[in-house]
């Protein structure tokens, strides 16, 4: 179902940007209108201004008018199953806290979950 999404996240680990972790993350956000776009980790000297793969994902579909989304595959180069921050679940939940998010090990390691689940209580300011 998310063969292309999966394959793209894990094309997307070339363009991070991590100098200071080698942590590289890739990300592949799926739209409701079916685009994808991509994100990866951006890292700055100053560790706290460091974006997640996710968020660049979306700030890049936000920008260009999309804001709902069905999907994101991560993918990392880790052995184990990388789940997103807490910024980016509460992120991500704003604009679609149904969507399916993927941990990617490998076109064939993968685990789905639904968002919702991963975040069931996202802050709201009503
Ligand atoms: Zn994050």
């Amino acid at each position: 179902m998310y063969e292309k999404l999966i394959s793209e996240s894990i094309k997307a680990k070339k363009l991070s940007h991590s100098p200071y972790s080698k942590f590289r993350v890739g990300a592949a956000l799926l739209t409701k209108d079916n685009k994808i776009f991509h994100g990866a980790n951006v890292e700055c000297s100053s560790y706290s201004l460091t974006i997640c793969a996710e968020r660049v994902a979306a700030v890049k579909a936000i920008t260009e008018k999309n804001k709902k989304f069905k999907a994101v595959a991560i993918a990392t180069d880790s052995n184990d199953f990388a789940f997103p921050c807490g910024a980016c679940r509460q992120f991500l939940s704003e604009f679609s806290e149904n969507m399916d998010v993927i941990l990617v090990k490998s076109k064939t390691k993968y685990q789905i979950y639904k968002l919702q689940n991963l975040f069931p209580h996202k802050f709201k300011l009503k």
